[in-house]
This record gives structure tokens, sequence and C-alpha cells, in this order.
């Protein structure tokens, strides 16, 4: 079985951040994430809605609410390698090379507070510039140079719906259509 790449968003809340957040599993899933997980509240209509994205577009993103601590600590326990975005870290194109791929890979974004434990636990503190922005823009740069061009090209084979990109307009191809 090939290695994993997933996603783990600490301290999520309800009330406050499902736009950023469905943004971030948005993310994930376009770019090339097996998973797509979430501490802090739970949100089955946030996981609903990625979901109906997938049954459009393809693909297969796993969704689950986690405890993020016991979760990422686990998953290092388990050989498993840990990259933390975070603005204090390493810059991200000279972390990339440095980081084994022969493993299952947690990508960890913060929420409002990030425990202290996270830069502790996580082989990888890694910034994508040393200035506070967005989660979404950290974890878009980061998987974009992780995956190279592969990241924003993807294919997905299951999919319904498969956008094809021009200049002008809209084209959009319902794959159901053809069975028709
Ligand atoms: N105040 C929080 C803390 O305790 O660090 C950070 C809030 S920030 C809006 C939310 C998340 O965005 C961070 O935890 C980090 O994952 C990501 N982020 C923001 N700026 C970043 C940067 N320059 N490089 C990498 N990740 C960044």
């Amino acid at each position: 079985m090939p290695e994993r790449l997933d996603v783990l968003r600490l301290g999520y809340r309800k009330g406050r951040d499902p736009r950023i957040t469905t943004h971030l599993g948005l993310v994930s899933r376009a770019f090339g994430a097996d998973g797509f997980f979430l501490s802090g509240d739970e949100d089955k209509e946030l996981f609903s809605n990625l979901g109906s994205v997938s049954d459009r577009f393809g693909g297969k993103l796993d969704c689950n609410h986690v405890s993020g601590m016991s979760y990422l600590r686990k998953h290092v326990e388990n050989g498993g390698v840990a990259i933390h975005l975070t603005m204090y870290g390493e810059p991200f194109r000279e972390a990339i090379p440095k980081i084994r791929r022969d493993k299952s890979v947690l990508i960890i974004v913060g929420g409002a507070k990030v425990p202290g434990d996270v830069y502790k636990l996580c082989q990888h503190n890694v910034a994508v510039g040393n200035q506070p922005h967005s989660e979404v823009a950290a974890l878009a740069l980061f998987m974009d140079a992780w995956f190279g061009e592969a990241a924003s090209v993807r294919q997905f084979e299951d999919a319904r719906l498969v956008i094809e990109g021009v200049n002008n307009g809209k084209v959009v191809h319902d794959l159901s259509d053809d069975t028709k």
C-alpha cells in the first residue's frame, strides 16, 4: 500500500472556522491529500460538503474527527513524518528536500492557539514565508512545492464533472451524460 499524505487541522471552532476550514479541506483534496482530519469541534455538515465535492469532481478524501494531539503522537510513534506549518519554521523550499517521502506524512495546520508540544512532536516545523498569513495559503503553497506540477493539474478518474480549462467561458464535461 502506498504511503499516505493526510492533513490535520487543529483546534477547529464550529462557530468561527467553517469557511476557512472547508477551504483547507478543498485544497487538501484538490492538491492530492488522502485524508483531511479535524480536531476540536465536530462538524458533520462540513465533512458532508467536502464529500459532495468529491461526488461531483471525483477522488476520495477520508474525513475524520480526531483527537489532535493523541493522533499526532501516535502517528509519530508509528514512524510517520509530521510536518507542522508555522510562520516560525524553516523556509519550506529549504525544508522539503530534507523531508523523507518513504513514510506516511501528516501535515499539521494550526488553529487559534497552537499547543507548544506540536512544535516538539513534529520532526519538521516549516514556514511558507516568516510572516503571519493564512493557513489555506500556507497549505496550498506547501502542497504545490511537495507534489510539484502534479498538485495543480491533478485529474480524478472517477470524476462525474470534468472542467476543461479555457481562457473564455466555462467548459464543463458531465461524464454521466455519456452513459445515457
Ligand atoms: N496564532 C496562532 C499560533 O498560535 O501560532 C496561529 C494562527 S494562523 C492564522 C493559523 C495557522 O496558519 C498557523 O497555525 C499555521 O499553520 C498557518 N500559517 C500562518 N502563517 C503561516 C506561515 N507564514 N507559514 C506557515 N504556516 C502559516
